[in-house]
C-alpha cells in the first residue's frame, strides 16, 4: 500500500501513474478484425429483428452485421451513421444490456447475446480512422437555425440540419463541445479524447458553426435567437443537480457527482486529481455507479453507494451495478443520508435506514467519509418562456415545444430516457421536423 492511499482526507496521488493508466484503460477494448468476423457469424439475421426495434435510433442491425460479416465495415458504418450520426460513441455507452443486446434471440435463449455494441464500434472506427466522412451537404437552403447545446442531441440535430442544407450556428455555454460525452460519460467508456475526435468528424459534413462559452439565459436570449434565425432547437440537457437539504454540505469534500466526474474528464494527469480515502455516493442511477467506480479506480480506500430504495428499483442496470461491486464499491439499500459531520473537512456520513415507502425506520449506521458525492437527478436550469412538463421542457413527439419555432430534445425535453442514444434520436427527429416546417415537406 503507497503512503498517500492509507491517509485520511482528499489528496491526490493514491496511486501511481502505471496503476492509473491501467484502471482507466478502455471499459470494452476494440475488436479485431477476427474477432469481429466471429462475433458477426453469431447473428441469425432476423427479419423483423427485436434488437432494431430496441435501438432509439432504429439502426438496421442485421444489416450492419451482416456488412460486417462479409467484410465491407465501410458499408456497415454508413448504415449505422445513416441513423445515428453518434453511433461511435453509442457503440461505446449504450446500456446494451437494457436495449438491443437484451431483446437478441440469443440472449433470450442462451445468455449471451450478439455483442451488437462491439460491432458497431467496430465498423465505426474502422470508417473514423480513415478520416472519411460519408455524407455530402445540399445545397444550402438559405435557411438558418441555431441549436443550443452541443451535447448529443444538439450535435445529432446540427448534423441533420447542416446534411439537408440549412446554415447552423450551435451555442454552448461550456468551453468544449460534446455535452456529457465530453465532461460527464466515464472516463474508461471513452479514453483517448474520443469525444473530442467524434466532433471534429460530425463537424466535417460543413455548414456549421460552433460558439463556444456563450450561454442561453447569460447575454444569450430566446427571443433574440428566435428573430435572428428561422428556427431554433434547445439541447441543453440538465445543468441543475438538487442538494441533500443537510446541514454541512458545504463543507470540504461535499460535492456533485457531475462536479467530479466533469473535472476527472478534464484532467490530463490523474495523478494530480485529488480523492477521498472514504467516499460515499448518494443515489442510484449511472453517475452514482460512475462516479463510485472512478473514485475506487482512483485510489479511495472505501466507496459505498447508498441508495433510498431496493436493488430492484436501482435506476442502474443490473449490469452497471455488477460492474460497480466488481470494483469493490459497496452497495447499500434502502438508506438515506441524514446528517453529515466534521469540522471544515466533512468525516462522517450517517445512514438511516428506510421501508419500501422510504419511511424513515429509526435505525441508522454512521459511515466513515472524506468525501461525499451528490448524485441525486439532475435538473433543468430555469426556462422561461417555454411550456414545463414535469420539470422539462414540454414537447411533442416531434420535438416542438410551446413556441411554433422552437424545437427541443434531449435531457432538457419530456419524455424519453436520459440516454446519450436517445438524446441522439430525438435531435435527428426534431431536426427533420424542423426541415420539414423550413421547407413545408414532409419529412
Ligand atoms: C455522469 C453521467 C454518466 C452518464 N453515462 C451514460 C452512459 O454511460 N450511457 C448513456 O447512454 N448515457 C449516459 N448518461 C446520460 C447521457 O450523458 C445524457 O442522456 C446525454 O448526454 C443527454 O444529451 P443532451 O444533448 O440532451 O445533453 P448534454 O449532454 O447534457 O448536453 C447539453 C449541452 O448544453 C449545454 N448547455 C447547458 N445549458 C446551456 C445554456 N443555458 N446555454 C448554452 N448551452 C447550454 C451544456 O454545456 C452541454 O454541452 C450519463 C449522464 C451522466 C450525468
Ligand atoms: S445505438 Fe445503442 S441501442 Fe442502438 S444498436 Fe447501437 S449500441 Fe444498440
Amino acid at each position: 500500500m503507497t503512503e498517500a492511499l492509507r491517509l485520511d482526507g482528499i489528496r491526490a496521488g493514491r496511486l501511481g501513474p502505471e496503476d492509473l493508466a491501467k484502471n482507466f484503460a478502455d471499459l470494452h477494448p476494440a475488436l479485431t478484425s477476427h474477432e469481429a468476423t466471429i462475433a458477426a457469424d453469431r447473428c441469425y439475421f432476423c427479419h423483423d429483428a427485436p434488437c432494431v426495434t430496441a435501438c432509439p435510433t432504429d439502426i438496421d442491425i442485421p444489416l450492419f452485421i451482416r456488412q460486417i460479416a462479409t467484410g465491407t465495415e465501410e458499408a456497415a458504418a454508413k448504415t449505422i451513421f445513416d441513423q445515428n450520426i453518434l453511433g461511435g460513441m453509442c457503440a461505446r455507452v449504450c446500456p446494451t444490456e437494457t436495449l438491443c443486446e437484451q431483446v437478441c434471440v440469443r440472449e433470450v435463449a442462451e445468455g449471451k447475446p450478439v455483442e451488437i455494441g462491439r460491432l458497431q464500434r467496430f465498423a465505426t472506427d474502422a470508417m473514423m480512422a480513415d478520416g472519411e466522412h460519408p455524407f455530402t451537404r445540399a445545397p444550402d437552403t438559405g435557411k438558418s437555425v441555431a441549436v443550443v447545446g452541443a451535447g448529443p442531441a444538439g450535435l445529432a440535430a446540427a448534423h441533420r440540419l447542416a446534411l439537408h442544407g440549412h446554415s447552423v450556428t450551435m451555442f454552448d455555454a461550456r468551453p468544449k463541445a460534446g455535452g456529457l460525452n465530453e465532461y460527464g460519460i466515464a472516463a474508461y467508456k471513452t479514453p483517448h479524447d474520443y469525444a473530442q475526435a467524434e466532433v471534429d468528424w460530425l463537424l466535417k459534413i460543413g455548414g456549421i458553426t460552433v460558439e463556444t462559452g456563450k450561454a442561453l439565459g447569460d447575454g444569450l436570449t430566446l427571443s433574440a435567437l428566435r428573430s435572428d434565425f428561422d428556427a431554433v432547437f434547445l439541447g441543453i440537457g440538465l445543468g441543475g443537480v438538487g442538494a441533500l437539504g443537510l446541514d454541512g454540505e458545504d463543507m470540504t469534500g461535499t460535492e456533485n457527482a457531475v462536479d467530479f466526474i466533469a473535472t476527472l474528464r478534464q484532467t490530463d494527469d490523474l495523478t494530480t486529481l485529488p480523492v477521498g480515502r472514504h467516499v460515499v455516493v448518494i443515489g442510484g442511477g449511472m453517475t452514482a455507479v460512475d462516479a463510485a467506480v472512478q473514485s475506487k479506480l482512483l485510489g479511495a480506500e472505501t466507496v459505498t453507494i447508498a441508495y433510498r430504495r431496493n436493488q430492484a428499483k436501482m435506476p442502474a442496470s443490473r449490469y452497471e451495478q455488477d460492474l460497480a461491486a466488481t470494483h469493490g464499491v459497496r452497495l447499500m439499500f434502502g438508506v438515506v443520508p441524514v446528517a453529515l459531520r466534521g469540522d471544515a473537512q466533512l468525516r462522517e456520513v450517517e445512514l438511516g435506514y428506510v421501508d419500501t415507502d422510504t419511511k424513515p425506520t429509526g435505525e441508522t449506521l454512521i459511515l466513515r467519509a472524506d468525501q461525499l458525492l451528490r448524485a441525486i437527478g439532475q435538473k433543468l436550469e430555469t426556462m422561461e418562456g417555454l411550456t414545463l412538463d414535469g420539470g422539462k421542457i414540454a414537447v411533442d413527439a416531434s420535438g416542438k415545444t410551446s413556441l411554433a419555432d422552437v424545437w427541443a430534445g434531449g435531457d432538457c425535453a419530456s419524455g424519453g430516457e436520459d440516454l446519450t442514444v436517445t438524446a441522439v434520436a430525438e435531435g435527428r427527429d426534431a431536426a427533420m421536423d424542423i426541415h420539414a416546417s423550413l421547407t413545408q415537406s414532409a419529412p
